[in-house]
């Protein structure tokens, strides 16, 4: 019977092995309480298979306080090394779930990442869905990583949520470079979030992403990530029991 445990290793990355709504209501929401700080890798094949041939990027990802499954592909490789991870838990629908409970409590969010005008659409979003969030300061995500300036001005606004949308592998970095800076916060990279809060990308409709399919469709809604996808698929046969050394 595959097992059960708390949490599931594929390629030294460490996954907690939870429901989403467990994840949330015991373990986020409480450290959002306290104001206990937290980073949050939300990964897919493509993170992990980053963490094989880039060290910092390995670095910042093992620093996390919480890595979960972000892909059905974590899932399969799970599965194919006889390990079961309870549920895929998507960075979007995490981000969506936060930004709830922050309307609840008044929390205060940033908006790190993506083009301007993406940036902006996503904030004014979340002000007309959220109303009581109150974002507390925004900014697009073509800046030199080395300016400290932006980390600093994050900080002045005492955010509870930081969203990070730089892809991969800038938004893990930049957070593992900057929040020791920070007393409190909850930091997550969240991908491609921004544009789909702006509206300027879809999300795979409903039924795709219950047959766990939504990977099947940005492959061809976006061909131009031709070149990722077979990555993903490199990886996942590098999954495979037989390529694995005891
Ligand atoms: N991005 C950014 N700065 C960069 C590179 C990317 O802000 O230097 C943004 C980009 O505009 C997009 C997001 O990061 O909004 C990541 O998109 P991607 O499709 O790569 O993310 P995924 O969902 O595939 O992880």
């Amino acid at each position: 019977m595959a097992n059960q445990n708390k949490y599931v290793t594929i390629s030294g990355v460490s996954f907690i092995n939870i429901e989403k709504s467990q994840f949330l209501n015991s373990i986020l929401i409480p450290r959002i309480k306290n104001e206990e700080k937290t980073f949050i890798v939300t990964a897919n094949p493509e993170i992990v298979d980053r963490t094989i041939h880039d060290h910092e990027y390995k670095e910042a990802v093992l620093r996390s306080d919480f890595t979960v499954a972000d892909g059905v592909g974590i899932l399969v490789a799970a599965k194919m090394n006889k390990m079961n991870i309870k549920e895929r838990i998507a960075g979007y629908d995490l981000l969506v779930d936060l930004l709830e409970f922050g309307n609840e409590e008044r929390l205060k969010v940033y908006l790190l990442g993506a083009e301007e005008s993406v940036n902006k659409k996503a904030s004014d979003h979340v002000k007309v869905n959220f109303p009581n969030v109150e974002v507390v300061g925004r900014h697009h995500g073509f800046f030199d990583m080395n300016d400290d300036r932006i980390a600093k001005e994050i900080n002045e606004t005492k955010p509870d949520i930081i969203f990070v949308a730089l892809g991969v592998p800038r938004q893990e970095n930049w957070i593992h470079n900057n929040i020791d800076q920070f007393n409190k916060g909850v930091f997550m990279g969240v991908g491609g979030s921004f544009d789909v809060l702006a509206g300027t990308v879809k999300r795979a409709p409903d039924m795709w992403i219950k047959l766990n399919l939504e990977w099947l469709y940005r492959m061809m809604k976006q061909p131009e990530r031709f070149g990722r996808n077979l990555k993903i698929l490199k990886f996942m046969i590098r999954q495979l029991p037989i390529f694995k050394r005891k």
